[in-house]
Protein backbone atom coordinates (compact mmCIF):
# COMPACT_ATOMS: atom_id res chain seq x y z
CA UNK A 1 0.00 0.00 0.00
CA UNK A 2 1.56 3.08 -1.12
CA UNK A 3 2.02 5.79 1.95
CA UNK A 4 -0.32 8.88 2.34
CA UNK A 5 -1.70 11.75 4.94
CA UNK A 6 -5.34 12.48 5.89
CA UNK A 7 -6.53 15.95 6.95
CA UNK A 8 -9.85 16.98 7.96
CA UNK A 9 -10.21 19.41 10.14
CA UNK A 10 -13.75 20.49 9.63
CA UNK A 11 -16.05 19.97 12.46
CA UNK A 12 -19.80 19.02 10.51
CA UNK A 13 -22.65 19.22 12.17
CA UNK A 14 -25.77 17.57 10.72
CA UNK A 15 -29.18 17.68 10.85
CA UNK A 16 -32.70 19.60 10.55
CA UNK A 17 -32.32 22.99 12.85
CA UNK A 18 -28.80 22.17 13.33
CA UNK A 19 -27.79 25.75 13.04
CA UNK A 20 -30.01 27.19 16.14
CA UNK A 21 -29.78 23.97 17.96
CA UNK A 22 -26.34 24.21 18.16
CA UNK A 23 -25.52 28.18 18.36
CA UNK A 24 -22.91 27.71 21.17
CA UNK A 25 -20.47 26.95 18.60
CA UNK A 26 -20.67 30.82 17.19
CA UNK A 27 -19.51 31.85 21.06
CA UNK A 28 -15.83 30.88 20.97
CA UNK A 29 -15.91 32.73 16.97
CA UNK A 30 -15.79 36.44 18.28
CA UNK A 31 -17.42 38.89 18.60
CA UNK A 32 -18.85 40.53 14.96
CA UNK A 33 -19.85 37.66 12.05
CA UNK A 34 -19.70 38.71 8.67
CA UNK A 35 -22.00 37.15 6.69
CA UNK A 36 -21.31 36.60 3.06
CA UNK A 37 -24.05 35.21 0.89
CA UNK A 38 -25.77 35.53 -2.78
CA UNK A 39 -28.50 37.66 -4.10
CA UNK A 40 -31.45 36.43 -3.41
CA UNK A 41 -31.62 32.49 -2.16
CA UNK A 42 -30.24 32.21 1.55
CA UNK A 43 -32.75 34.89 2.30
CA UNK A 44 -35.90 32.65 0.91
CA UNK A 45 -34.50 28.88 2.47
CA UNK A 46 -34.03 30.34 5.64
CA UNK A 47 -30.42 29.57 6.17
CA UNK A 48 -29.69 33.42 6.22
CA UNK A 49 -32.50 33.90 9.06
CA UNK A 50 -30.99 30.67 10.57
CA UNK A 51 -27.70 32.54 10.80
CA UNK A 52 -28.87 35.73 12.11
CA UNK A 53 -30.90 33.75 14.77
CA UNK A 54 -28.33 31.95 16.31
CA UNK A 55 -26.19 34.75 16.45
CA UNK A 56 -28.38 37.15 18.14
CA UNK A 57 -29.19 34.47 20.76
CA UNK A 58 -25.15 34.40 21.38
CA UNK A 59 -25.74 38.10 21.77
CA UNK A 60 -22.63 38.07 18.64
CA UNK A 61 -23.09 41.48 16.37
CA UNK A 62 -23.22 40.73 12.09
CA UNK A 63 -23.04 42.42 8.91
CA UNK A 64 -23.82 41.41 5.71
CA UNK A 65 -22.50 41.18 2.23
CA UNK A 66 -25.10 39.51 0.12
CA UNK A 67 -23.64 40.24 -3.58
CA UNK A 68 -21.83 37.08 -4.59
CA UNK A 69 -22.52 36.35 -7.52
CA UNK A 70 -21.81 32.83 -9.45
CA UNK A 71 -18.57 31.70 -10.26
CA UNK A 72 -17.49 34.82 -8.62
CA UNK A 73 -14.70 36.74 -9.58
CA UNK A 74 -11.88 38.19 -7.87
CA UNK A 75 -13.37 42.23 -7.88
CA UNK A 76 -16.50 41.01 -5.98
CA UNK A 77 -14.35 39.34 -3.32
CA UNK A 78 -12.22 42.14 -3.09
CA UNK A 79 -15.29 44.25 -2.54
CA UNK A 80 -16.24 42.49 0.66
CA UNK A 81 -13.11 42.41 1.95
CA UNK A 82 -12.85 46.09 2.12
CA UNK A 83 -16.32 46.28 3.96
CA UNK A 84 -15.31 43.24 6.44
CA UNK A 85 -12.22 45.41 6.88
CA UNK A 86 -13.60 48.48 7.85
CA UNK A 87 -16.85 46.68 9.84
CA UNK A 88 -13.23 45.22 11.90
CA UNK A 89 -15.52 41.85 11.36
CA UNK A 90 -13.86 38.32 13.58
CA UNK A 91 -14.93 35.94 11.47
CA UNK A 92 -16.69 34.99 8.25
CA UNK A 93 -19.59 32.63 7.36
CA UNK A 94 -20.29 31.63 3.95
CA UNK A 95 -24.05 30.94 3.31
CA UNK A 96 -24.93 28.98 -0.08
CA UNK A 97 -23.64 26.80 -2.85
CA UNK A 98 -20.00 27.10 -3.97
CA UNK A 99 -19.63 30.18 -5.19
CA UNK A 100 -20.55 31.88 -1.75
CA UNK A 101 -18.76 29.29 0.32
CA UNK A 102 -15.70 29.94 -1.75
CA UNK A 103 -15.84 33.64 -1.45
CA UNK A 104 -16.23 33.45 2.33
CA UNK A 105 -12.33 31.33 2.17
CA UNK A 106 -11.05 33.95 -0.22
CA UNK A 107 -12.88 37.07 1.76
CA UNK A 108 -11.43 35.54 5.10
CA UNK A 109 -7.60 35.75 4.15
CA UNK A 110 -8.22 38.87 2.10
CA UNK A 111 -9.39 40.32 5.45
CA UNK A 112 -5.76 39.94 7.05
CA UNK A 113 -4.02 40.16 4.03
CA UNK A 114 -4.64 43.57 2.52
CA UNK A 115 -0.70 45.19 1.59
CA UNK A 116 -0.87 44.77 -2.15
CA UNK A 117 -3.15 43.23 -5.21
CA UNK A 118 -5.52 40.98 -4.58
CA UNK A 119 -4.63 38.14 -6.72
CA UNK A 120 -1.11 38.57 -6.01
CA UNK A 121 -2.02 37.33 -2.50
CA UNK A 122 -4.70 34.87 -3.17
CA UNK A 123 -2.36 32.91 -5.69
CA UNK A 124 1.08 34.10 -3.38
CA UNK A 125 2.54 31.96 -0.57
CA UNK A 126 0.54 30.10 2.48
CA UNK A 127 -1.08 33.24 4.88
CA UNK A 128 -2.87 33.66 8.04
CA UNK A 129 -7.15 34.08 7.36
CA UNK A 130 -9.72 34.55 9.68
CA UNK A 131 -11.80 31.64 11.09
CA UNK A 132 -14.47 31.02 8.48
CA UNK A 133 -17.78 28.76 8.66
CA UNK A 134 -19.77 27.35 6.22
CA UNK A 135 -23.73 26.75 5.32
CA UNK A 136 -23.95 24.96 1.99
CA UNK A 137 -27.69 25.34 0.67
CA UNK A 138 -26.69 23.45 -2.44
CA UNK A 139 -25.15 19.77 -2.73
CA UNK A 140 -22.64 19.84 -5.12
CA UNK A 141 -19.52 21.70 -4.82
CA UNK A 142 -18.56 20.06 -0.93
CA UNK A 143 -16.95 23.18 -0.58
CA UNK A 144 -17.88 23.30 3.26
CA UNK A 145 -15.64 20.68 4.01
CA UNK A 146 -12.82 21.30 0.88
CA UNK A 147 -9.72 24.00 1.76
CA UNK A 148 -10.41 25.15 -1.75
CA UNK A 149 -11.83 28.45 -3.35
CA UNK A 150 -12.13 28.82 -6.94
CA UNK A 151 -11.99 32.19 -8.75
CA UNK A 152 -13.10 33.69 -11.94
CA UNK A 153 -9.91 35.34 -13.69
CA UNK A 154 -11.46 37.27 -16.40
CA UNK A 155 -7.65 38.20 -17.94
CA UNK A 156 -6.85 34.51 -17.94
CA UNK A 157 -10.66 33.73 -19.30
CA UNK A 158 -11.06 30.91 -16.76
CA UNK A 159 -11.34 29.87 -13.91
CA UNK A 160 -8.74 28.97 -10.87
CA UNK A 161 -8.65 27.35 -7.72
CA UNK A 162 -6.55 29.88 -5.39
CA UNK A 163 -3.24 29.18 -3.74
CA UNK A 164 -4.35 29.64 -0.81
CA UNK A 165 -5.57 26.59 1.19
CA UNK A 166 -8.58 27.17 4.18
CA UNK A 167 -10.97 24.73 5.73
CA UNK A 168 -13.82 26.12 7.30
CA UNK A 169 -13.87 25.45 11.32
CA UNK A 170 -17.53 24.36 11.43
CA UNK A 171 -19.70 23.07 8.32
CA UNK A 172 -23.31 23.05 9.43
CA UNK A 173 -25.14 20.94 7.07
CA UNK A 174 -29.12 21.22 7.23
CA UNK A 175 -30.76 19.40 4.05
CA UNK A 176 -33.87 21.94 4.63
CA UNK A 177 -32.25 24.80 2.91
CA UNK A 178 -32.52 22.33 -0.22
CA UNK A 179 -36.33 21.58 -0.23
CA UNK A 180 -37.29 24.33 -2.99
CA UNK A 181 -33.92 23.79 -4.46
CA UNK A 182 -35.18 23.87 -8.58
CA UNK A 183 -34.43 20.80 -10.71
CA UNK A 184 -31.87 22.56 -12.99
CA UNK A 185 -29.45 23.47 -10.02
CA UNK A 186 -29.84 20.02 -7.92
CA UNK A 187 -29.66 17.68 -11.18
CA UNK A 188 -26.87 19.93 -12.30
CA UNK A 189 -25.08 20.18 -8.42
CA UNK A 190 -25.90 16.20 -7.64
CA UNK A 191 -23.51 16.23 -10.89
CA UNK A 192 -20.61 17.86 -9.23
CA UNK A 193 -20.65 15.56 -6.51
CA UNK A 194 -21.14 12.41 -8.22
CA UNK A 195 -17.63 14.21 -10.32
CA UNK A 196 -15.80 14.59 -7.41
CA UNK A 197 -16.42 11.25 -5.92
CA UNK A 198 -15.50 9.85 -9.37
CA UNK A 199 -12.07 12.03 -9.94
CA UNK A 200 -10.89 11.98 -6.63
CA UNK A 201 -11.03 7.81 -7.12
CA UNK A 202 -9.54 7.64 -10.28
CA UNK A 203 -6.85 10.13 -9.68
CA UNK A 204 -3.02 9.40 -9.19
CA UNK A 205 -3.34 11.38 -5.86
CA UNK A 206 -5.66 8.81 -4.07
CA UNK A 207 -4.84 6.28 -1.83
CA UNK A 208 -6.13 3.27 0.34
CA UNK A 209 -8.56 5.28 2.63
CA UNK A 210 -9.87 7.92 -0.13
CA UNK A 211 -10.58 4.99 -2.18
CA UNK A 212 -12.51 3.06 0.36
CA UNK A 213 -14.35 6.50 1.48
CA UNK A 214 -14.93 7.17 -2.35
CA UNK A 215 -17.06 3.74 -2.73
CA UNK A 216 -19.27 4.62 0.46
CA UNK A 217 -19.88 7.77 -1.08
CA UNK A 218 -20.80 6.33 -4.74
CA UNK A 219 -22.96 4.01 -2.55
CA UNK A 220 -24.91 7.05 -1.10
CA UNK A 221 -25.26 8.57 -4.28
CA UNK A 222 -26.55 5.16 -5.93
CA UNK A 223 -29.75 5.35 -3.57
CA UNK A 224 -30.26 9.04 -5.36
CA UNK A 225 -30.24 7.68 -8.66
CA UNK A 226 -33.85 7.29 -9.95
CA UNK A 227 -35.09 10.08 -7.97
CA UNK A 228 -32.67 12.44 -10.06
CA UNK A 229 -33.85 10.80 -13.10
CA UNK A 230 -37.68 11.58 -12.12
CA UNK A 231 -37.04 14.64 -10.85
CA UNK A 232 -38.50 14.35 -7.16
CA UNK A 233 -36.59 14.63 -4.35
CA UNK A 234 -38.11 13.29 -0.73
CA UNK A 235 -36.86 14.88 2.12
CA UNK A 236 -34.15 11.55 2.90
CA UNK A 237 -33.06 11.88 -1.08
CA UNK A 238 -31.60 15.79 0.27
CA UNK A 239 -30.01 14.03 3.34
CA UNK A 240 -28.23 11.50 0.77
CA UNK A 241 -27.31 14.08 -2.04
CA UNK A 242 -26.15 16.38 1.17
CA UNK A 243 -24.15 13.79 2.84
CA UNK A 244 -22.32 12.59 -0.87
CA UNK A 245 -21.91 16.25 -1.43
CA UNK A 246 -19.53 16.23 1.66
CA UNK A 247 -17.94 12.97 1.35
CA UNK A 248 -16.96 14.20 -1.91
CA UNK A 249 -15.68 16.87 -0.43
CA UNK A 250 -13.73 15.31 2.06
CA UNK A 251 -12.08 13.58 -0.61
CA UNK A 252 -10.98 16.30 -3.10
CA UNK A 253 -9.66 17.63 0.01
CA UNK A 254 -7.41 14.72 -0.06
CA UNK A 255 -7.15 14.15 -3.64
CA UNK A 256 -8.13 17.41 -5.51
CA UNK A 257 -9.97 17.24 -8.80
CA UNK A 258 -8.65 16.13 -12.36
CA UNK A 259 -9.34 16.21 -16.11
CA UNK A 260 -13.27 16.89 -16.03
CA UNK A 261 -12.88 19.48 -13.80
CA UNK A 262 -10.38 21.28 -15.27
CA UNK A 263 -11.39 21.33 -18.91
CA UNK A 264 -15.18 21.83 -17.60
CA UNK A 265 -13.88 25.35 -16.53
CA UNK A 266 -13.25 26.28 -19.72
CA UNK A 267 -17.41 25.44 -20.83
CA UNK A 268 -18.19 27.45 -17.78
CA UNK A 269 -16.06 30.51 -18.83
CA UNK A 270 -16.80 30.72 -22.35
CA UNK A 271 -20.43 29.64 -22.53
CA UNK A 272 -21.57 30.04 -19.29
CA UNK A 273 -22.49 26.29 -18.48
CA UNK A 274 -23.48 25.48 -14.95
CA UNK A 275 -20.50 23.83 -12.70
CA UNK A 276 -21.44 20.57 -12.43
CA UNK A 277 -23.19 20.20 -15.61
CA UNK A 278 -19.90 20.92 -17.29
CA UNK A 279 -18.21 18.46 -15.16
CA UNK A 280 -20.69 16.10 -16.21
CA UNK A 281 -20.82 16.93 -20.14
CA UNK A 282 -17.20 15.35 -20.19
CA UNK A 283 -17.06 12.45 -17.62
CA UNK A 284 -17.96 9.54 -20.54
CA UNK A 285 -14.95 10.55 -22.58
CA UNK A 286 -12.39 10.76 -19.52
CA UNK A 287 -13.41 7.76 -18.03
CA UNK A 288 -13.25 5.61 -21.47
CA UNK A 289 -9.36 7.22 -21.80
CA UNK A 290 -8.60 5.03 -19.12
CA UNK A 291 -9.32 1.93 -21.15
CA UNK A 292 -10.37 -1.40 -19.52
CA UNK A 293 -10.03 -0.70 -15.50
CA UNK A 294 -11.06 -2.13 -12.88
CA UNK A 295 -11.76 0.94 -10.98
CA UNK A 296 -13.82 1.82 -13.78
CA UNK A 297 -15.81 -1.11 -13.93
CA UNK A 298 -16.46 -0.99 -10.07
CA UNK A 299 -17.65 2.83 -10.33
CA UNK A 300 -19.99 1.13 -12.99
CA UNK A 301 -20.91 -1.58 -10.74
CA UNK A 302 -21.77 0.42 -7.41
CA UNK A 303 -23.51 2.49 -9.02
CA UNK A 304 -26.06 -0.21 -11.31
CA UNK A 305 -24.63 0.71 -14.46
CA UNK A 306 -23.68 -2.50 -16.78
CA UNK A 307 -20.98 0.10 -19.06
CA UNK A 308 -19.47 3.50 -19.54
CA UNK A 309 -22.07 3.83 -22.56
CA UNK A 310 -25.23 3.39 -19.48
CA UNK A 311 -23.22 6.37 -17.04
CA UNK A 312 -23.37 8.33 -20.06
CA UNK A 313 -26.75 7.53 -20.86
CA UNK A 314 -27.85 8.60 -17.23
CA UNK A 315 -25.53 12.36 -17.65
CA UNK A 316 -27.42 13.25 -20.53
CA UNK A 317 -30.86 12.20 -19.05
CA UNK A 318 -30.48 14.15 -15.83
CA UNK A 319 -28.51 17.34 -17.79
CA UNK A 320 -30.41 19.78 -19.72
CA UNK A 321 -27.86 20.14 -22.02
CA UNK A 322 -28.68 22.86 -24.85
CA UNK A 323 -25.40 24.40 -25.83
CA UNK A 324 -23.83 23.99 -29.17
CA UNK A 325 -19.74 23.95 -29.76
CA UNK A 326 -17.59 24.38 -32.95
CA UNK A 327 -14.39 22.65 -33.49
CA UNK A 328 -12.99 26.31 -33.20
CA UNK A 329 -14.09 26.56 -29.86
CA UNK A 330 -12.79 22.68 -28.81
CA UNK A 331 -9.15 24.08 -30.40
CA UNK A 332 -9.48 27.02 -28.38
CA UNK A 333 -10.49 25.12 -24.93
CA UNK A 334 -7.50 22.87 -25.56
CA UNK A 335 -4.91 25.07 -25.85
CA UNK A 336 -5.38 27.11 -22.88
CA UNK A 337 -6.25 23.51 -21.05
CA UNK A 338 -3.19 21.86 -21.79
CA UNK A 339 -0.65 24.19 -19.88
CA UNK A 340 -2.28 22.88 -16.74
CA UNK A 341 0.35 20.43 -16.13
CA UNK A 342 -0.48 19.86 -12.40
CA UNK A 343 -3.90 18.49 -13.24
CA UNK A 344 -2.20 16.27 -15.93
CA UNK A 345 -0.29 14.86 -13.64
CA UNK A 346 -3.87 13.45 -11.86
CA UNK A 347 -4.19 11.14 -14.81
CA UNK A 348 -1.80 8.05 -14.68
CA UNK A 349 0.02 8.39 -18.34
CA UNK A 350 1.27 11.35 -19.81
CA UNK A 351 -1.61 12.86 -22.10
CA UNK A 352 -0.95 14.40 -25.32
CA UNK A 353 -2.17 17.49 -26.98
CA UNK A 354 -4.55 15.32 -29.00
CA UNK A 355 -5.81 13.37 -25.92
CA UNK A 356 -7.73 16.76 -24.43
CA UNK A 357 -8.74 17.40 -27.87
CA UNK A 358 -10.29 13.79 -28.24
CA UNK A 359 -12.15 14.02 -24.98
CA UNK A 360 -13.78 17.67 -26.05
CA UNK A 361 -14.62 16.58 -29.78
CA UNK A 362 -16.39 13.30 -28.36
CA UNK A 363 -18.43 15.28 -25.48
CA UNK A 364 -19.37 18.57 -27.65
CA UNK A 365 -19.22 18.13 -31.08
P1 LIG B 1 -23.64 28.65 -6.96
O1 LIG B 1 -22.93 29.39 -8.05
O2 LIG B 1 -23.17 28.86 -5.58
O3 LIG B 1 -25.21 28.98 -7.02
C1 LIG B 1 -25.94 28.73 -8.19
C2 LIG B 1 -27.35 29.28 -8.08
O4 LIG B 1 -28.07 28.54 -7.11
C3 LIG B 1 -27.41 30.74 -7.64
O5 LIG B 1 -28.32 31.40 -8.48
C4 LIG B 1 -27.95 30.66 -6.22
O6 LIG B 1 -28.74 31.79 -5.89
C5 LIG B 1 -28.82 29.42 -6.30
N1 LIG B 1 -29.06 28.75 -5.02
C6 LIG B 1 -28.15 28.37 -4.08
N2 LIG B 1 -28.77 27.71 -3.07
C7 LIG B 1 -30.09 27.69 -3.38
C8 LIG B 1 -31.24 27.15 -2.71
N3 LIG B 1 -31.13 26.47 -1.57
N4 LIG B 1 -32.46 27.32 -3.29
C9 LIG B 1 -32.57 27.98 -4.49
N5 LIG B 1 -31.52 28.50 -5.17
C10 LIG B 1 -30.29 28.34 -4.61
O7 LIG B 1 -23.67 27.11 -7.37
P2 LIG B 1 -22.80 25.84 -6.92
O8 LIG B 1 -22.88 24.89 -8.04
O9 LIG B 1 -23.17 25.39 -5.57
O10 LIG B 1 -21.30 26.41 -6.84
C11 LIG B 1 -20.53 26.57 -7.99
C12 LIG B 1 -19.21 27.22 -7.61
O11 LIG B 1 -18.49 26.38 -6.70
C13 LIG B 1 -18.32 27.38 -8.84
O12 LIG B 1 -17.63 28.61 -8.76
C14 LIG B 1 -17.36 26.20 -8.71
O13 LIG B 1 -16.15 26.40 -9.38
C15 LIG B 1 -17.18 26.15 -7.21
N6 LIG B 1 -16.68 24.83 -6.71
C16 LIG B 1 -15.92 24.83 -5.60
C17 LIG B 1 -15.40 23.64 -5.11
C18 LIG B 1 -14.54 23.66 -3.88
O14 LIG B 1 -13.94 22.66 -3.55
N7 LIG B 1 -14.45 24.74 -3.18
C19 LIG B 1 -15.68 22.42 -5.72
C20 LIG B 1 -16.51 22.44 -6.85
C21 LIG B 1 -17.01 23.65 -7.32
P3 LIG B 1 -28.15 33.07 -5.06
O15 LIG B 1 -27.05 33.64 -5.91
O16 LIG B 1 -29.31 33.95 -4.90
O17 LIG B 1 -27.62 32.51 -3.78
FE1 LIG C 1 -16.68 20.80 -8.56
Amino acid sequence: MKNFTYFMPTKIIFGKNCIVDNSSVFKDMGKKAYIITGKHSAKLNGSENDVKTALEKEGIEYVIFDKIEENPDIETIFAAAKKGISEKVDFVIGIGGGSPMDSAKAISCLILNNEGEPKDILFGEQKKHLPVIEVPTTAGTGSETTPFSIVTLHNEKTKSSIAQKIFAKYAFLDAKYMENLPVGITNNTAIDALSHLIESYMSTNSNFLSEKIAEVGLNVFKDCIPYLINRQYPFEIREKLLIASTIAGILISQSGTSIPHFLGYQLTYDKGIPHGMANGILMKAYLELFGENKKVDNICNILGFNNLYELGDFHNEVLDIKEKFTYDDIKAYSGRSFGNKAKLKTFPRNLSFNDILNIYSKSLL
